[in-house]
C-alpha cells in the first residue's frame, strides 16, 4: 500500500504538469480530448448537458470550450478548433446548441433595420478590428449575425460543416446534441415534428416572421 508521503509526491507531480500541459502541444491534451462548440446562452449547462466538467477542476478539465451566440460555425470557431485539433491534442467535437435560443427569436433582417435605426451602416463595420483583412462584402451582415430558422437543421448544419472543413481532419469524431430548455434533457437533433413539438426549435414557434438571411441554407 502506498504512503500517504508517496500519495502526495504523486499529486504534486500531476499537479504540476497540468499547470504547463499546454507547453506539451498534442502530448498534453484536455482529460477528454474534446472541442465544445456551444451558445452562449446562460440557461445552457454545458457541464451537466454533456456529463463532464469542461473547465478548471484541478487536475482535470475535460474539454476546450467555445461559446458563441447560437453554438455555431464562424470563422473563429473555425480557429479555434484549428488550434486544439491540430496541435493540443484534441480527437472528438461536440456541437450543442438549444431549443429556445435568441437566434431563433428575431428575424435578421429586422435586427438588421434596428441597427440602421441607430445610425449604424451594417456595410461598413469591422468585424476584426485587429484583422482588417477579414471584411464583409456588402449585403452579408444579416448572414453574418447567423440569426437560425430552425435549431435542429442549424446543429446538422454545423455538423457537415466541421466534418467536411479541410483543417479538420477525417478521424475526428463529430456530433451534434440539442438541449431541451423546456425539459432540461439532451436529445440528438432531429427535424421529425413530434419528437420536438413541445419545445421552441425554430423561429415560427417563437413568432417570428418570414425566413432568416440565409446563412444555413
Ligand atoms: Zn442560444
Amino acid at each position: 500500500m502506498a504512503t500517504l508521503r508517496d500519495q502526495l509526491e504523486a499529486r504534486v507531480a500531476e499537479y504540476d504538469r497540468w499547470a504547463i500541459r499546454r507547453q506539451y502541444g498534442a502530448e498534453g491534451p484536455n482529460m477528454r480530448r474534446l472541442w465544445v462548440l456551444a451558445c452562449m446562452d446562460e440557461r445552457l449547462p454545458v457541464d451537466e448537458a454533456l456529463g463532464i466538467r469542461a473547465d478548471s477542476p484541478v487536475g482535470g478539465g475535460d474539454a476546450h470550450l467555445f461559446r458563441n451566440a447560437g453554438g455555431i460555425v464562424t470563422d473563429d470557431a473555425i480557429r479555434s478548433a484549428m488550434l486544439t485539433i491540430n496541435f493540443f491534442g484534441t480527437k472528438e467535437i461536440i456541437v450543442l446548441q438549444h431549443t429556445g435560443c435568441g437566434m431563433l427569436s428575431a428575424n435578421g433582417n429586422d435586427l438588421i433595420a434596428a441597427l440602421k435605426d441607430k445610425g449604424i451602416d451594417v456595410d461598413k463595420v469591422p468585424i476584426d478590428p485587429s484583422l482588417p483583412e477579414m471584411n464583409l462584402q456588402a449585403g452579408a451582415f444579416g448572414k453574418w449575425i447567423g440569426m437560425m430558422d430552425d435549431v435542429d437543421e442549424t446543429c446538422i448544419k454545423c455538423v457537415e460543416y466541421l466534418k467536411n472543413h479541410p483543417l479538420i481532419p477525417n478521424d475526428i469524431v463529430v456530433s451534434g446534441w440539442i438541449w431541451e430548455t423546456e425539459f432540461r434533457r439532451l436529445r440528438a437533433p432531429t427535424t421529425d415534428a413530434d419528437a420536438r413539438a413541445r419545445t421552441q426549435y425554430s423561429s415560427a414557434s417563437m413568432g417570428v416572421q418570414g425566413s432568416q438571411p440565409p446563412r444555413w441554407a
